[in-house]
């Protein structure tokens, strides 16, 4: 049995291990290969591929991108890109300013009407743990206001100064939609696979994302049902897309696995093969 969990994450986004502690743990888990998969950057790979050499693991350099589709997060794994690829890299850079730069300008408005909120409280309020991967956002902020004592509910947080138009209002930056990032990730010499396509609540995106530029699904995901899996699998097949899976493995803190541990979904490392190849075209 050569299996491959395609899809963990690490300290090099908002995993709770080190890189080299995925790769050891699938090793424990008899694995024959592991993808690091991290939110919007390639820095873990490096750490981990020295660790597969250790193990005799197979690490396939990936990584997860953030995108938005009719009001969706929509999350699209890059298989085997070139780590090195300077265009990457700094369209990545961008990424991880989108995600920070909305709260971070909501939160300098505040401060300049005289309320001491830091980003600290808004993490605080939003007990943000590992793997939850939605974004920080103004309902959190509007938590940490009524904490400070500087509104008395969150309504009257959005009514004083967040809601559109108010003192403290910041617009959404654009993200960049998922065939945008098929062409990233092709363009870095990569494979491009749409994640866990059961958690966006409309299935019918899927067969959309195959038809603008995917090269395949994730059908096999900790959060997925078995109808789901079947599902995802039948239809890649039918559209000559490949499919893949992975445990989605962000940690675990107090005994809690974050969407699964190492192994939890996996395929035959086979299917390395063909990403390597699609990756190769
Ligand atoms: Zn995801
Ligand atoms: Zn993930």
């Amino acid at each position: 049995m050569n299996r491959a969990d395609l899809h963990t994450h690490t300290t090099a986004s908002d995993g709770l291990h080190r890189p080299a502690d995925n790769v050891r743990m699938a090793k424990e888990a008899g694995l024959a290969a592991i993808a690091i998969t991290d939110h919007d950057t390639v820095a873990g790979v490096a750490e981990a591929a020295e660790a597969g050499k250790r193990y005799g693991i197979e690490v396939v350099p990936g990584v997860e991108i953030s995108t938005s589709f009719e009001g969706r997060e929509i999350h699209v794994l890059g298989y085997y890109v070139d780590t090195a690829d300077q265009t990457l890299l700094r369209r990545l850079i961008s990424q991880r300013r989108v995600r920070d730069s909305r709260n971070e300008g909501i939160v300098s408005r505040l401060n300049e009407l005289g309320i001491p909120i830091t980003m600290a409280h808004v993490m605080e309020a939003a007990g943000r743990e590992p793997g939850q991967d939605e974004t920080i956002g103004r309902p959190h902020i509007a938590d940490a206001l009524v904490r400070l004592g500087a509104v008395a509910t969150t309504q009257e947080a959005f009514d004083r100064y967040l809601a559109e138009g108010k003192a403290a209002y910041v617009a959404p930056p654009p993200r960049i939609s998922p065939p945008e990032a098929f062409a990233w990730i092709h363009e870095a010499g990569g494979t491009a696979i749409v994640a866990h396509p059961g958690l966006y609540r409309n299935d019918a995106l899927a067969e959309r994302f195959l038809l603008s530029g995917a090269d395949g699904l994730e059908a096999y995901h900790s959060d997925h049902e078995p109808a789901a899996e079947s599902y995802f699998r039948e239809l890649a097949e039918r559209h000559g897309k490949l499919v893949t899976g992975g445990s989605d493995f962000h940690g675990a803190r107090k005994g809690k696995v974050y969407h699964g541990p190492i192994g939890n979904r996996t395929v035959d490392a086979a299917v390395l093969t063909v990403l390597r190849r699609h990756a190769a075209r």
